[in-house]
């Protein structure tokens, strides 16, 4: 049998909008193994970042069951469900997010911390993911003190900060030229692929999507192959 990472059964969710119902996904299914990574590619709108804002326990579904490592999250109350985002669920967005008073050392070392590692463990781990991703000599730089693609490097750091099993990366190069996003990017796979974490990432960029396992795109409200 093989091991789901992420799975999402029949997952619906509407939107309210001007007294008039949006329904953004009807019924969509999908499945992350284990170590897989897989492209969302499909047209603006069509519901990209909910799919991904869900699946990462950020939103919940107008109906639905996501399961994270098998779990079923759907009657987790809201503690659980951060406490299962915090350890198992990493999230890159297309703007960083990063704290902008702080280092980008810091804003590594900020997920470890709440999950109560010392300080001492959280910036040792964080200087090997920035050395890892060629951004050692950035740490003690500010958010604002750094490139577009070194913040983006500095947010998918943060993102495995706490060693998750699954990255949910929402157009985290969609922000940057092509070169410095295949720049990024290739470091994002390389800290994927050494560390067997399974990803969904969401791009407009079909060189990035080749690069992925697997395509997938979004059809009139489900999750399909391409
Ligand atoms: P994508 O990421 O593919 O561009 P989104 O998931 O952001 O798409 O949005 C899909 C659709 O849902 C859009 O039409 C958007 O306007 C609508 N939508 C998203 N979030 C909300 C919300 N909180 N309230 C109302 N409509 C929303
Ligand atoms: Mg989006």
């Amino acid at each position: 049998m093989s091991e789901h990472v992420l799975q999402i059964k029949n997952l619906h969710m509407h939107y309210e909008q001007g007294g008039k119902v949006l329904s953004i996904l009807k019924g969509a299914n999908f499945a992350l193994e284990k170590g897989e990574t897989v492209a969302l590619v499909a047209p603006s709108g069509t519901g990209k970042s909910t799919l991904l804002h869900v699946a990462g326990l950020l939103e919940k579904p107008s109906e639905g069951e996501v399961l994270i490592g098998g779990i079923a999250t759907s009657s987790l109350d809201d503690n659980a469900r951060t406490a299962m985002r915090r350890s198992d669920i990493g999230f890159v967005y297309q703007f960083h997010h990063l704290l902008p008073e702080f280092t980008a050392l810091e804003n590594v070392m900020m997920p470890q911390m709440i999950a109560g590692l010392s300080y001492k463990e959280a910036a040792e781990r964080s200087g090997q993911l920035l050395e890892y991703l060629r951004i050692g000599d950035r740490a003690t730089h500010r958010p604002s003190e750094l490139s577009g693609g070194e913040q983006q490097r500095v947010a998918i750091a943060r993102s495995v900060a706490n060693a998750p099993l699954l990255l949910l990366a929402d157009e985290p190069t969609g922000n940057l030229d092509p070169e410095t996003a295949g720049y990024v990017f290739g470091a994002l796979k390389a800290l994927v692929r050494q560390s067997g974490l399974s990803a969904l990432i969401a791009t407009h960029n079909h060189d990035i999507a080749a690069m992925m396992d697997r395509r997938v795109t979004l059809q009139d409200g489900h999750v399909v192959s391409f």
